[in-house]
């Protein structure tokens, strides 16, 4: 049963993260517990964080995802009246409470199972984790719908594009643009790139982000993810999808009509802008972020992005146009890279290679019917992936 004032009662799916810090600020900025019922914070790793923010919000269900870190919680809520929950069941419980609107904002594969659960009892997603609609596409979508509610994105690209989109006006709707920064080796060789550490790959040039997000900027994985989001977001053809490098990320992205017309969404580079939108859509909320100042902004740039530099582009085109499970593939493949890579297994440019030949060895995997299906061929991805990644 979702509560009938719509928003009132919220569920944080990671909200230890970058975006999940941000969401709390948001919705403390918004009247925090005098006008918001938080159900369930989740993290991982980070209890003391956690359980802090279990007891500013008052939430009532904490949830570490992280099974060996239940006692740590337990003991760092004592006397809080927060229950405590461990382990994907604890996500479960998480997902399951009674709330109407609940921030999926789990990094990775690992936020799809209690974010379908919660799409799956009618709850309103505002969706952070891309992964969702990367590895489970059309299933995921109808999995929103079917249950009655509704899908918000996040992601500052896909917030831009719903922003500017005229769904009345469908019919004229050409194209998506999406823009990317280009990340820390916008300007890179690849012959530089291939040395990068993974503290020169965090740093991105504009926006403050996690670790997995940070790097796959870098690496333009992210954007080949966003690619995928889009087009089971906006349900719009691949080649309706573009990619500008747009080196100031100002503009988050932009929808071409078919009389020409070109509408963008500006703003500076902070979260809080589209967690807010999703919050209180479909109207506007009052937020305390820098305002863009127009007479400071010198100039905005803009190129093609370089597919031989950033193959992941290239790749995602390709997931796109084979369709089926490739999406899943894609993702599962790149998260088991990004592994090896943070813990120096394999290069920056590594990560590409070992994705393409995933995807490549895996195209006879057809369609999903059934969420098993994903889970299934992310599954044998990530096997692959590490057999692969093992014999480089
Ligand atoms: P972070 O790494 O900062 O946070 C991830 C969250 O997920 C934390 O709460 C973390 O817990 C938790 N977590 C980590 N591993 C697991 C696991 N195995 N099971 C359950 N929970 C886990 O990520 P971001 O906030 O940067 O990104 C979250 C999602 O939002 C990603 O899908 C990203 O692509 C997307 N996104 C992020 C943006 C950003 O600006 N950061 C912008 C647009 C989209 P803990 O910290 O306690 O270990």
């Amino acid at each position: 049963m979702i509560d009938s004032e719509r928003h009132r009662r919220i569920t944080v799916l990671g909200s230890t993260g970058s975006i999940g810090v941000n969401t709390l600020d948001v919705i403390e900025q918004l009247g925090g517990r005098e006008r918001y019922d938080i159900m369930a914070v989740t993290g991982n790793g980070n209890i003391e964080l956690l359980a802090e923010q279990a007891r500013r919000t008052g939430a009532r269900l904490a949830v570490t995802a992280d099974e060996s870190q239940y006692s740590a919680l337990k003991s760092a809520l004592s006397g809080s009246g927060v229950d405590v929950a461990a382990g994907t069941s604890g996500l479960d419980e998480a997902a399951d409470m009674d709330a109407g609107w609940v921030m999926a904002a789990i990094v990775g594969t690992a936020g799809l199972a209690p974010t379908l659960r919660a799409a799956a009892r009618g709850a309103d997603i505002a969706l952070a984790n891309k992964e969702c609609l990367v590895s489970a596409g059309a299933l995921f979508v109808d999995a929103v719908r079917q249950a009655g509610g509704r899908l918000i994105p996040v992601d500052s690209e896909h917030s831009a594009i719903f922003q500017c989109l005229d769904n009345d006006q469908r019919h004229a709707l050409e194209r998506i643009v999406l823009t990317a920064s280009g990340g820390p080796f916008r300007t890179h060789t690849r012959e530089q790139m291939a040395n990068v550490t993974v503290q020169t790959a965090r740093s991105h040039p504009n926006w403050s982000m996690g670790l997995k997000i940070s790097v796959g900027s870098a690496s333009m994985f992210n954007k080949a993810l966003e690619m995928i989001e889009a087009k089971y977001l906006f349900d719009v053809r691949p080649d309706q999808i573009e990619v500008i490098v747009h080196p100031q990320s100002i503009i988050h992205s932009m929808v071409g009509y078919a009389d020409g017309s070109v509408i963008a969404q500006l703003g500076v580079p902070d979260m809080r802008t589209a967690i807010g939108y999703a919050l209180t859509y479909p109207k506007r909320c009052t937020l305390n972020v820098d305002r863009l100042d127009f007479a400071k902004l010198a100039r905005l740039d803009f190129e093609a992005p370089d597919e031989t530099r950033f193959p992941a582009i290239r790749l995602a085109r390709t997931a796109l146009e084979r369709g089926g499970l490739q999406g899943a593939i894609l993702n599962a493949a790149e998260e088991t890279a990004f592994d090896a890579f943070v813990e120096e297994r394999i290069g920056f440019l590594d990560m590409a290679d070992v994705v393409e030949r995933v995807m490549d060895d895996m195209t006879d995997f057809g369609e999903a019917s059934v969420i098993a299906d994903i889970f299934a061929a992310d599954h044998e991805a990530r096997r692959r992936a590490v057999g692969f990644i093992a014999n480089s």
